[in-house]
């Protein structure tokens, strides 16, 4: 094996570098680096500022190593260059069926998927009532009120505005109003239309996340997880509002060390595996950073009362600075897709980057895809402004295109996307019937 142009025998890095980094003394700070793309998927080079300028400066193929010791010891200050968009079409089915809204449901202000039901899904409109909606059969039947304290004159935080979020657990029994971007919410039980749980979500800063809240089984039943402070989550049951995590920190003394298990984080969106055994937080510290997090809900659910604030299952994923309340979804139970590619807000790249929960390393990037992302046991699914696109997780490619069609909803039980548009719901199956 001959060496590499730095010198070391060793299997060569994932991009070439510039002479000017590659040269760059250990104990020299602030030197900045550029990830030049090359047109080609995401292959690209690090490059030194001038070199980012110049096409024609040389550089180098150099081991994993080097190229590590760049990313770490100089700051990476944003993308050059446009990644490639590697191409496979296949045929997509184009057909978007339209199902009208029932009368009795007025102004819709937020839907929500039976997971369990396919074709059923549950419909909230502006006066608080929640409506069972059969979308295939054409069948409706009004379930409960729910009144959950109005959020709305809240200051908006980055143009997210305090509104109504419905959610339905997967059997249907269980609905919760919250306020995303907000504080305040309800769960409701639809079989006797009694509200069974007030939620409140504390004040320090909740109009920068989404209410933190998701329904899961476990053992056969159906438990609510949503936040009770801005730094921690409860589970409850959801039929008699019973605390499941009882659990009390100590005090926090003036200048004393931190107490055992207090968490300095922002909890925010959550989102369950398919497999009910993990969750994903999409939360953010103090500088301001987003920092999507993953841990064992079976540990936590099986007792580990601590589980979401320092739990041996808990990781953090990435580190991007002013960025979350991103596009997200589980790839499968193993694999978070979180969209945007890079780590700070304006040097994002379109795209989205593949992280493995269990190590909570990144194994992969795709160039490309922009808006909600959605997947299933095949295809990863992007609502683009102009129209759904199609990809191949595995090997980046666009495999296909709805054009028109921008889904914001995933029925995992009938297999489609939908979008809620004035008095329809449009509605795609993302697998051949
Ligand atoms: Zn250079
Ligand atoms: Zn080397």
């Amino acid at each position: 094996m001959e060496p590499l142009p730095c010198g070391h025998i060793a299997i060569a890095g994932a991009g070439r570098i510039c002479g000017h980094l590659f040269g760059v003394p250990e104990d020299i700070e602030d030197v900045e680096y550029y990830r030049s793309l090359l047109g080609d998927g995401m292959r690209w080079e690090l490059r030194c500022d001038g070199c980012a300028k110049d096409g024609a400066a040389e550089v180098f193929e150099v081991c994993e190593g080097c190229v590590r010791r760049v990313e770490e010891d100089c700051e990476f200050v944003g993308w050059r260059g446009e990644p490639g968009i590697l191409e496979r079409s296949e045929p997509v089915d184009q057909t978007v069926s339209t199902s009208p809204l029932p009368s009795r449901a007025s102004t819709v202000v937020s839907i929500a998927p039976v997971a369990a039901q396919p074709g059923v899904w549950l419909l909230l409109n502006h006066k608080g009532k929640i409506i069972r909606w059969d979308a295939d059969a054409g069948r409706a039947s009004t379930r409960a009120h729910c009144a959950v304290p109005d959020d709305s004159d809240r200051r908006a935080w980055m143009r997210h505005q305090a509104g109504p979020r419905l959610h339905s657990s997967a059997d249907g029994r269980f609905a919760a109003v919250v306020n995303d971007f907000g504080r305040h919410g309800a769960v409701v039980d639809l079989t006797t239309g009694k509200t069974t749980m007030v939620l409140d979500g504390g004040n320090y800063h909740p109009e920068t996340v989404p209410f933190s809240l998701a329904f899961a089984e476990h053992h056969g039943r159906t438990v609510v997880i949503h936040r009770t402070a801005w730094n921690r989550l409860d589970i409850s049951d959801p039929a008699t509002g019973d605390l499941l995590t009882e659990r009390t920190l100590a005090p926090a003394e003036r200048g004393g060390p931190r107490p055992a298990h207090y968490l300095d984080y922002f909890h925010g969106a959550l989102l369950v595996s398919p497999n009910g055994r993990r969750i994903a937080d999409d939360g953010w510290v103090w500088h301001p950073v987003g920092v999507p997090t993953v841990w064992s809900l079976e540990r936590w659910l099986g007792g580990d009362m601590w589980e979401s604030e320092d739990g041996p299952s808990r990781h953090r994923l990435a580190w991007r600075l002013y960025r979350w309340n991103n596009p997200w979804c589980w790839l499968d139970d193993e694999h978070l897709v979180i969209g945007g590619i890079g780590e700070a807000g304006d040097a994002m790249l379109d795209g989205f980057e593949i992280y493995q929960v269990e190590t909570g390393n990144r194994t992969g990037m795709v160039a490309g895809p922009r808006g909600q992302l959605f997947a299933d046991a095949r295809r990863l699914y992007s609502a683009s402004p102009d129209g759904l696109e199609v990809w191949d997780p595995d090997t980046g490619e666009r495999t296909g295109s709805v054009p028109g069609f921008v889904p914001t909803h995933h029925h995992v039980g009938s297999a489609e996307l939908a979008v809620l548009e004035e008095k329809v719901l449009r509605r795609w199956r993302t697998v051949a019937t």
